[in-house]
């Protein structure tokens, strides 16, 4: 149980927000599978103006390069990197 991979990275998304969606996000990358919503703490509204239209991970018109399933334009989530420029 306590070798379980999702059960870790829930730890530590609980214990450090930013460190666990940074594991989460490479090791989605690394293995080409997308992360579930609720490991990120996708919500369905911004937060303190951050919304997934502005992220260099979201895909138009309701997609994320990193989070499965539909994303909203207005949505948030812990991985949230601002689009330069
Ligand atoms: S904030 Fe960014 S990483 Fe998170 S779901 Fe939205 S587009 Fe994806």
């Amino acid at each position: 149980m306590n070798n379980n991979p999702t059960r870790r990275v829930m730890l530590r998304t609980g214990l450090g927000v930013a460190a666990g969606a940074t594991l989460a996000a490479s090791a989605a990358r690394a293995q080409d599978e997308k992360i579930a919503q609720e490991l990120v703490q996708y919500q369905n509204q911004p937060k303190d103006g951050q919304q997934c239209s502005k992220c260099a991970q979201y895909v138009d018109p309701n997609a994320c390069k990193i989070v499965a399933g539909q994303i909203s334009p207005q949505g948030y989530c812990v991985a949230y990197a601002p689009k330069e420029g």
